[in-house]
């Protein structure tokens, strides 16, 4: 690589990405973290679920000379990366307790042979003394260490093993390291580079957030066998009208007809019992928790990835087998034990960057009895334990956009404003309220006990509980004690998470429980402020009726994206493959928008590559030609085709982010177009036969009185034309209001 220059191997590795993976860009931050693998340095990576991890280590091990070593806990997923990986002609192998001798023996010839780019390894394998030296003979590139947490004890999926990754890998030989993981608070990520020897290592961390995905929390009420009416005190306040949650379920996912997901449930009991009850309601789904003998298991995963089940039902226990990009929506019917195991396990919903609705049922009780699984571990264990269930309590009970406190969670800086309406919480804010004085209250209370005390204490301090503890420090006698007698202990809690919410108050990195003043808390104290903030939701006065918005109005041909899903199912089957091996829904989506018709045409697809276009191209193409004859569709085709291939990439970027309600002036700074520019864009997407629904946009810019006149005026008007309009109303609307809401009639009544 060394002999290459920067812009020969700039254009080298767009190439490859297109020729072998099928992608014109990169995404977020792969390039970058790919240039440093190729240059041999060490690279930490934290990108979320579905931002595109495995690409870092996949297209390196491509170009570079030799073997890239893959470590990876979940020897399911191996049999699928490996596939999907010689589906685009890669050659990848793994090796794992499930191979035979015979192929073991040849894995490891092929590897010497210097014939495999890349190689699965689970760590168990990792650490047996004749694959160590079976490595030392190889001829390594890399070593790729995937969902890097596992290292972390604080983490929610802590293996052992993996500690002794690093000691292994110096025994292998000095080589570099690519360290990937989803999930790390800051916290996990340093004991991830401390075991590593990764803290000089280069660091390179996304953004957490998933734009694409709604995340919304319903109160768990009743279920049939009574367990929901064992309510807290804590749920008491919270209980309400709400349906029953197992109505709620049928409901939901019956407005997500035809789509996948996944329900997850505390027991294997309940998995069953979820599953039995889905099937009884004509809704095809299947169990997955570790009691179902293998052979099952696999068979109803790959029965769930082939898309003869819509539904799969696991365990949250199950972890992170289900590798599916178009994973519509993700349910847990009972709560998750950490944020991070909530994170993981919503993150499986919208891989593909399309909509992923996560929506979980939560009571307390359910809290309660996942203390009580915890009780007969180790002392600190049990401690972690519970401190991840109090964070998934808070989170589940706050009124505090859901995307904040994630972010939050992860050490990500972040502004509700930009959550776009994709939580609940924003949806239906709660009432506000002026919390200066209680701000102020909270951080004394912590300066006066010097920031050594848990939350709990704290919280007894101002509410004056003369408990043996409080006294026993004297904390009878500060300022703060007694002064927030008034309130509820709920309420006092609910302060402190906004107080860190808002920077005054952060984690105290080595103790568990223990917050510490940040200096704009100090600042606070110093000369305080005006905060707003926000009242807990009360569930009782909310109609809780599962009012399902739809989030993603169509853009794209639906029949002729049918057809082409259809045909995809049909080819998988021969081929004994998941669909999406064959093309991803985005895909299928921009051929449903393009109608590509030759190759090259199908070539500019995102996401199809010549590999795939040789292996599957034909029947698609055929289809599409013949749909388009059928059709007439002739014009169509010939506009979007005519077009140059950028433009209508900029057309079907537009499309779907205002599917995912981006606000305009972000989609406009993306494509690095003036406002005037985007509307130009709409109006001829519009104009070509392309319902728009820019609604959650407008509706932000303009009060509904203003919209109805000029909707009124349109239905009235000779003419659509702006200039007249703008005369018309001598300038009081701007030409950008009348322009949008013009849109906004033509969709509604002309198409
Ligand atoms: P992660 O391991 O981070 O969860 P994956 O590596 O499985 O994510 O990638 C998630 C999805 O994004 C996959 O469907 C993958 O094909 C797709 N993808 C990755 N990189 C790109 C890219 N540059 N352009 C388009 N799609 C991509
Ligand atoms: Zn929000």
């Amino acid at each position: 690589m060394s002999t290459v220059s920067i812009n020969e191997s700039e254009s080298l590795l767009k190439s490859k990405l297109k020729e072998v993976f099928g992608y014109n860009q990169f995404r977020g931050n792969q390039e970058q973290v790919i240039k440093s693998v190729l240059a041999d340095r060490n690279v930490f990576v934290i990108m979320p679920t579905g931002a595109g991890k495995s690409l870092c280590y996949q297209l390196p091990a491509v170009i570079k000379e030799g073997t890239a070593i893959v470590i990876s806990p979940l020897i399911a997923l191996m049999k699928n990366q490996v596939d999907s990986l010689n589906m685009l002609g890669i050659n990848a192998q793994f090796l794992n307790s499930t191979l035979s001798k015979t192929d073991i023996a040849r894995v490891k010839r092929d590897t010497i042979d210097g014939k495999i780019k890349l190689l699965y390894v689970a760590p168990e394998s990792l650490t047996k003394d004749e694959n160590i030296a079976f490595l030392k003979d190889a001829k390594i590139s890399f070593f790729a260490i995937d969902e890097a947490h596992c290292i972390s004890e604080w983490g929610h999926d802590f293996r052992p093993e993996y500690r002794r990754i690093r000691s292994i890998i110096d025994r292998i030989g000095n080589l570099p390291i690519i360290a990937l993981t989803a999930t790390a608070t800051p916290k996990v990520q340093l004991d991830i580079q401390k075991n590593l020897y990764l803290e000089e290592s280069q660091l390179f961390i996304s953004s957490f957030n998933r734009k694409n995905l709604f995340y919304e929390v319903r109160q768990k009420s009743k279920t049939k066998d009574g367990e929901g009416s064992k309510l807290s005190t804590r749920d008491n306040k919270q209980k309400g009208k709400s349906k029953d949650v197992d109505k709620q379920l049928i409901e939901f996912i019956k407005q997500h007809k035809g789509k996948s997901g996944i329900v997850y449930c505390l027991s294997r009991k309940k998995v069953e019992e979820i599953a039995d009850y889905l099937n009884v309601n004509d809704i095809k789904a299947l169990p997955y928790h570790a009691g179902l003998d293998a052979q099952v298991r696999v068979n109803n995963q790959d029965a769930f990835l082939n898309e003869d089940a819509e539904v799969i039902v696991a365990t949250i226990a199950f972890g992170m087998g289900i590798d599916k990009p178009d994973v519509r929506f993700v349910i847990h019917y009972d709560a998750p034990k950490s944020i991070e195991g909530y994170y993981q396990e919503t993150g499986r919903a919208g891989r593909d960057g399309l909509e992923g609705h996560c929506l979980m049922f939560y009571t307390y009780a359910d809290i309660t009895k996942l203390e009580k699984f915890n009780k007969d571990k180790p002392v600190t264990e049990r401690d972690n334990a519970k401190h991840l269930l109090q964070e998934m309590a808070a989170y589940s009970e706050s009124s505090v956009c859901r995307r904040l406190q994630l972010l939050h969670y992860f050490g990500e800086p972040f502004d509700a404003q930009d959550c776009g309406n994709m939580c609940d919480n924003c949806r239906r804010s709660t009432a506000k309220f002026e919390g200066k004085k209680f701000i102020e209250l909270v951080l004394t209370a912590f300066e006066e006990t010097e920031e050594r005390f848990e939350t709990t204490h704290i919280i007894n301090v101002l509410r004056g509980v003369e408990s043996d503890f409080v006294r026993s420090y004297e904390h009878t006698n500060l300022e703060a004690f007694g002064k927030g007698e008034q309130q509820t202990e709920v309420f006092w809690n609910s302060v402190i998470r906004q107080a860190m919410l808002k920077g005054f108050l952060e984690k105290d990195i080595d103790k568990t429980d223990v917050l510490k003043i940040t200096e704009l808390g100090f600042k606070f104290l110093d000369s305080p402020t005006s905060v707003e903030l926000q009242e807990d939701r009360d569930y009782e006065t909310e109609n809780n009726e599962a009012k399902e918005e739809v989030l993603n109005s169509r853009s794209y041909d639906e029949v002729l994206f049918d057809l082409l899903k259809k045909l995809r199912k049909t080819i998988a089957k021969q081929k004994s493959l998941p669909p999406f091996v064959i093309f991803q829904d985005p895909s299928l989506e921009e051929m449903a928008t393009t109608y590509p018709t030759t190759e090259s045409e199908l070539a500019q697809v995102n996401g199809v590559g010549m590999g795939k276009i040789k292996k599957f191209g034909k029947p698609f193409l055929e289809k599409i030609k013949a749909y388009v004859k059928e059709n007439d569709i002739t014009t169509a085709s010939n506009v979007v085709v005519k077009q140059n291939a950028n433009k209508s990439k900029v057309k079907i970027f537009i499309i779907q982010q205002i599917d995912l309600r981006v606000d305009l002036e972000e989609i406009a700074n993306a494509k690095n177009l003036t406002m005037e520019e985007l509307i130009s864009e709409i109006e001829h997407i519009s104009d070509s036969g392309t319902k728009l629904n820019l609604d959650y946009y407008i509706d932000r810019i303009m009060d509904s009185e203003r919209q109805e006149e000029l909707y009124n005026y349109f239905m009235e008007a000779e003419t659509d034309d702006i200039e007249e309009a703008l005369v018309e109303f001598e300038n009081e609307y701007t030409e950008e209001d009348i322009r949008l809401i013009r849109i906004k009639f033509m969709s509604e009544y002309a198409m």
